[in-house]
């Protein structure tokens, strides 16, 4: 579920026509530099998932690294990060997924995560939710299970949630 959490929203700063005309983007850059702010939603981000095991925590590169990191350290869990095309070094599974214009590529490593483990996946932002279903495709295409997306923030109106199918989505707070 998405809670109103204001004290997010306190802290992130809306971009006018960032990258581009039409587009407000969320920087959350002043959540990350306060240490109070980064503490408690990286805390939230646990606390959501506190009923489910977790065998790994994925992180959407980039800005999801910065969250997942914490959430795997604090969970106990491995961190899997999931790049762009052609950064990661090893034997990788790729997913494309569509953009506005185009499409781009997301890869994991192929041992990085075994069937059957239990797997959360964090990114900052839930736009259109493109990003994190290919995500989600990559983990499933090892074997693995997901037992939820959390999410900083989401941006209600671009539905982001109906592209991750029956998974639960947890979000600190909605646009
Ligand atoms: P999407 O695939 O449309 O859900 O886009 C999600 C990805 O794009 C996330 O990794 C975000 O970091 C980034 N993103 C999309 N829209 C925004 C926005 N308005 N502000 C900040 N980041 C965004």
């Amino acid at each position: 579920m998405a809670a109103n959490a204001t004290w997010v929203r306190d802290h992130i700063r809306p971009i006018a026509d960032y990258p581009k005309p039409g587009i407000t983007f969320r920087d959350i850059t002043p959540l990350l530099g306060n240490a109070a702010a980064f503490g408690r939603a990286v805390d939230d981000l646990v606390t959501r998932f506190h009923d489910v095991a977790v065998d790994r925590v994925v992180g959407i590169e980039s800005r999801g690294f910065i969250l997942a990191a914490p959430v795997a350290y604090r969970l106990r869990s491995g961190f899997v990060p999931v790049r762009k095309a052609g950064k990661l070094p090893w034997a990788v599974a790729r997913e494309e997924y569509e953009l506005e214009y185009g499409t781009d590529k997301l890869e994991i490593h192929r041992d990085a995560i075994h069937p059957g483990e239990r797997v959360l996946v964090v990114d900052d932002v839930l736009a259109t939710g493109g990003t994190a279903a290919a995500t989600g495709r990559l983990i499933e295409t090892l074997g693995g299970v997901i037992v939820g997306f959390g999410f900083l923030l989401e941006l209600a109106d671009l539905d982001g949630r109906s592209r991750l199918g029956e998974h639960r989505v947890e979000s600190l707070t909605a646009y």
